[in-house]
């Protein structure tokens, strides 16, 4: 499944329908894209719209930042960074996915083999000064969740 994203907005938007979507248990999200594809923008949209207010911080060097709403535990992770996917588990990455834990990931493939698997993976493309986004659900939770997007 495709969508355009002609602005930032859009982005934002789709972060913020996201994050009404995706319900308060395990979820994982790889997020795939090039540099300034717009990844940390849609987290933005889907940590702001969650309630928190201020920056987002990009993870490139603490390669995690975590957040706690009410009801939910999220963590941002930006892999750009690693080296080796065996660098997460020597930071204890499983203690990150035990609870109802929603997994944003950045740069997914450098983790490959030690991440979870994704319920929902989205790649963020350049479509000239636009984004497109391509949204590929891996299980029927996630094309649901697709299926009800309105961009
Ligand atoms: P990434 O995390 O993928 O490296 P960022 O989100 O940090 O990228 O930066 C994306 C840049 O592209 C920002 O300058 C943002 O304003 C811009 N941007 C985000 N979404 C769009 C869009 N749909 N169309 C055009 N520009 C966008
Ligand atoms: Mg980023």
């Amino acid at each position: 499944m495709q969508l355009s994203l002609p602005d930032e907005n859009a982005t934002l938007a789709l972060g913020q329908q996201l994050a009404a979507r995706i319900p308060s248990k395990a979820f994982t999200v790889y997020l795939y894209g090039d540099l300034g594809a717009g990844k940390t923008t849609l987290v933005r949209g889907l940590l702001q719209s969650m309630g928190h207010d201020g920056a987002v911080k990009s993870p490139t060097y603490t390669l995690v930042e975590p957040y706690q709403f009410n009801d939910r535990s999220i963590y941002h992770f930006d892999l750009y960074r690693l080296g080796d996917p065996e660098e997460l588990l020597f930071m204890g990455i499983e203690d990150f996915f035990t609870d109802n834990a929603l997994i944003l990931v950045e740069w997914p493939q450098r983790g490959e083999g030690v991440l979870p698997e994704p319920d929902l993976s989205l790649s963020l493309e350049y479509a000239g000064r636009q984004r497109t986004a391509v949204l590929h659900a891996h299980n029927a939770l996630a094309e649901e969740i697709c299926q009800d997007l309105h961009i």
